[in-house]
């Protein structure tokens, strides 16, 4: 593969990661994977989380992807390396930034506090229905994300806690 191409593909496989995470954290995590990701939207002491276990069950695929593109197709290497670099990002910003299992520091200001209160506010439902902000590298503005979630709560769409309407976020 020429150096152009490779770079497109490990950039597509990046971006088409945030998509499908968007997706399978608002229709399988949400849906029918909620007994995993379910100890991950309530409070506990534990150091693991079952919801962990996605990151094994995504960790074995992108292993199998490296290995049998290792053999059979230089695309769907560089296609894995794309999903590797995407759950680098994914768990700096979620487990590091917002959910602080790394380090303590919070961003103050810029496109990383936003990304801390779109998440926030992602946890601001109880319960698997409705909620905001399902992706975790683009985030819309926190402002519209509470509008949202006051509708939901307004129409019965989801069960909002109390704090979320909270001007600090
Ligand atoms: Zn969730
Ligand atoms: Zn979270």
């Amino acid at each position: 593969m020429s150096v152009t191409a490779i770079i497109l593909t490990v950039t597509g496989a990046v971006i088409g990661m945030e998509l499908f995470a968007w997706w399978a954290h608002k229709y399988v995590m949400h849906g029918w994977g909620w007994a995993w990701h379910r100890d991950h939207h309530e409070p506990h002491d534990n150091l693991l989380e079952k919801n962990d276990l996605f990151a094994v069950v995504f960790g074995s695929i992108v292993i199998a992807m490296f290995t049998i593109g290792h053999f059979v197709s230089e695309f769907l290497w560089w296609t894995a390396l794309g999903i590797t670099i995407y759950g680098l990002i994914y768990t700096l910003v979620h487990d590091g930034l917002v959910h602080q299992r790394y380090w303590r520091w919070v961003p103050k200001r810029g496109y990383a506090k936003r990304l801390v209160q779109a998440h926030k506010l992602h946890h601001a439902t109880i319960g698997k229905q409705g909620g905001v902000s399902f992706g975790f590298v683009f985030a819309r503005d926190p402002a519209r994300l509470k509008a949202e979630l006051k509708r939901q709560r307004e129409t019965g769409a989801a069960v909002v806690r109390d704090s979320a309407g909270a001007p600090s976020g």
